[in-house]
């Protein structure tokens, strides 16, 4: 699947800091006191990066330029899987909700570009074990399904563990909105026994936001939802059935 253009044409103007506020405030406390230098991997428009660039030396890398137009500091434009930067550069390799975008290939090079680059810390903000699937929309066009932010795996802290054997875990918690996690067993049966576009209520995601791009056809279009009695049922069941939890999980390691 090629998910660069939905990438490249994301509104980055129209991504402000108000949202991330409580966010941005928790990195930086969270950020060991002996940190000086950060690499941001995956900055987009700057947002978080813009606030630690007041305090610490920073330098931000992302694959879009038009992202990067918004930084204050130093910028790479580099892909996550290969960074042209020299072997334990920085203090701290910092990355906000990026991993959950890659693809499996991606994913392993830029775990290894991670561990070259941090000298000591890496910290690492992801959806908290989030499903994915909660959020699939149908292209009407190819009929391939996606997950609307785009996101393609989930991660709990173990899960970043694991992708980093030479850290020890510091600290890990989740934080921000509660929303509900939903049960992958009645997912699968909602999306099996009700239409696809039923799948996503309005009070998921209102009317303004439904609009999207098909990562294989690049198909735009305003994603539509019709009430669908079965679909409705297993929202209900989950609701009852699932918890609702923190949205983000930020985990802190440092090299063994
Ligand atoms: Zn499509």
């Amino acid at each position: 699947m090629d998910n660069k253009q939905f990438y490249e044409t994301f509104d980055w103007a129209g991504f402000k800091e108000g949202a991330l506020k409580e966010k941005v405030s928790k990195v930086l406390q969270t950020i060991p006191k002996d940190v000086h230098s950060i690499v941001d991997i995956g900055c987009g428009n700057g947002i978080i990066t813009n606030v630690l660039h007041q305090q610490y030396d920073v330098t931000a890398v992302d694959r879009s330029a038009a992202a990067l137009k918004f930084l204050k500091t130093k910028t790479i434009q580099a892909s996550a899987d290969s960074i042209p930067l020299e072997d334990a550069s920085f203090d701290m390799v910092f990355s906000s909700e990026m991993l959950e975008h890659l693809e499996d290939e991606v994913l392993e090079k830029s775990v290894t570009e991670f561990k070259r680059l941090s000298k000591k810390y890496l910290f690492i903000t992801v959806p908290n074990d989030e499903n994915p699937d909660k959020l699939s929309i149908q292209c009407p066009d190819c009929q391939y399904i996606y997950n609307s932010p785009n996101h393609l795996r989930r991660f709990n802290t173990d899960d970043i563990c694991h992708l980093f054997p030479e850290y020890q875990l510091l600290e890990s918690f989740s934080f921000g909105k509660k929303v509900r996690y939903y049960q992958p067993s009645l997912l699968k049966l909602k999306k099996k026994f009700s239409p696809s576009s039923s799948w996503i209520p309005l009070y998921w995601m209102p009317k303004d936001k439904r609009n999207t791009s098909c990562p294989k056809c690049n198909h735009s279009f305003n994603y539509p939802y019709r009430f669908h009695p079965i679909a409705f049922l297993f929202d209900l069941l989950n609701v009852v059935s699932a918890p609702k939890k923190p949205y983000w999980l930020f985990v802190l390691l440092e090299r063994k």
